[in-house]
């Protein structure tokens, strides 16, 4: 028989270990499926391995036919075993969530996404693929010492500048990818502005009411004014090659709240330089407010959607004071201004490709005529995602993640694909590939 992708478990040690004997399976909406050797991609050294605790291990029979429940150590210990999961570098979208069966004492597992793990050939592998090759997040490129000797070269520059100080905890304390890539001037710089939300996404990962689960972090508390935003962002464009400078971070709630605040804060920065992009991550549910920062010199928004579909939308962020329409409006507006448009794609294995949502997406795109849709896996408990949404798709209407990721790109060639904010180069190099495209005709 061909060698099989191999399944893995953990001992209650959270030692790991691989069964020669059981051929490793993914989960889609409680389906199981046995993985192929296309399915997977190497472990990226940033990706991390989980145990999931309360939860047994669901494999397949070497044949991939059958699935095989793990009900305790499968050498014979009789010992509790667990599932493995992996949360994948950032880059990797998740074809396969971990296939296990929770136990009566299962809790809701903390905000990550959790991809199959494998080990195939001697090396371990997740059910994921690439969808950005660029290294902006890639630890192995991120000198701590560094870091922290800007962060002391910072505090002479801006000893009075609170938002300088709230990044230096972002980037020393809770280890930020992004905030240490302002630190060592280079990518995107992060501009968090806003305690506020009008949202309540399930998934909040700064706001979790009634202790759901834990938050990854705490959101800022406190309104930077619009001279420290702009001193921040002017700094990281003149110093940074090819610079991006973005609103709404993970450790804020919706940009937009902070309004009047950002409008004069973009107004300085682009009083003081044109290099660079602005951008927005953003829940877009304000566009009047997006109508005044496209004017003072908002260059992109990236818009955060679980679904293109109303029903599923309200489900996840439960909308408060804003609708469903008014996110459709501020991409409508923002196409109209000439801004470029991604869509922070919260993907989840199992809906995401699933022939309904993709058959809406198809119809969004082609409708909005967005710039990029970045694939991001949504950082949620499987299960209870499947149960929290109310998700009901049949193993024959799934896709596969990989197959929708193709299909999309590959029906509307002129649609970015990606997991990071483009900054003007790559937006320039994306435009170039468009009119080589359109002049093949
Ligand atoms: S829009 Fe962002 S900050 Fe607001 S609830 Fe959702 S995840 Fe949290």
């Amino acid at each position: 028989m061909k060698e099989f992708p191999k399944l893995l478990i953990a001992n209650r040690n959270g030692e790991i270990f691989d069964v020669p004997f059981i051929r490793a399976a993914g989960m889609k909406g409680g389906e199981i499926f046995p993985l192929e050797v296309s399915d997977l991609a190497e472990l990226h050294p940033d990706s991390e391995l989980f145990m999931l605790p309360d939860r047994r291990p669901v494999g397949c029979d070497a044949g991939g036919k059958e699935a095989v429940r793990v009900l305790s150590d499968p050498f014979g210990s009789g010992s509790d075993c667990f599932p493995v999961a992996a949360f994948a570098a950032p880059g990797f979208s998740v074809s396969h969530n971990t296939a296990y069966e929770e136990t009566k004492a299962a809790g809701q597992l903390p905000l990550f996404s959790y991809a199959a793990a494998a080990f195939y050939k001697g090396k371990f592998y997740a059910a994921s693929f690439r969808v950005d090759s660029e290294r902006r997040q890639e630890l192995s490129g991120m000198n701590v010492d560094a870091v922290e000797e800007n962060v002391r070269k910072y505090r002479e520059y801006f000893p009075r500048n609170r938002l300088v100080r709230h990044l230096e905890s972002c980037a020393l304390k809770y280890g930020c990818p992004a905030a240490k890539n302002f630190f060592l001037e280079r990518y995107e710089g992060p501009l968090p502005s806003s305690p506020e939300c009008n949202a309540r996404c399930i998934g909040c990962i700064t706001h979790q009411p009634g202790n759901r689960c834990s938050v990854t972090q705490p959101r800022i508390n406190f309104v930077p004014s619009p001279e420290e935003i702009a001193e921040v962002a002017v700094s990281h464009i003149k110093n940074a090659r090819d610079p991006v400078v973005s609103f709404g971070q993970g450790c804020e709630g919706e940009p937009l709240m902070a309004g009047e605040t950002l409008v004069k804060a973009v107004a300085l920065v682009r009083k003081s330089t044109s290099k660079g992009v602005i951008n927005m991550n953003t829940n877009a549910s304000r566009p009047d407010i997006l109508d005044r920062l496209f004017e003072a010199g908002l260059d992109s928004i990236r818009v955060s959607l679980n679904s293109v579909r109303k029903e599923y939308y309200d489900r996840y962020y439960l909308p408060s004071g804003y609708s469903f329409g008014d996110v459709m409006s501020s991409i409508r507006l923002a196409k109209k201004n000439g801004k470029f448009v991604s869509v922070n794609y919260l993907t989840f294995p199992g809906f995401t490709d699933s022939r309904g949502e993709f058959g809406a997406l198809r119809d969004f795109v082609r409708d909005t005529d967005i710039d990029m849709v970045q694939w991001r896996n949504l950082n949620y408990d499987p299960a209870a995602y499947w149960r929290t949404m109310k998700l009901k798709v049949r193993s024959q209407d799934m896709r596969g993640m990989k197959e929708t990721v193709h299909d999309i790109h590959a029906e509307f060639p002129c649609l970015m694909k990606g997991y990071f904010n483009p900054s003007r180069g790559r937006m320039k190099r994306h435009g170039d590939k468009v009119k080589r495209l359109e002049a093949r005709g």
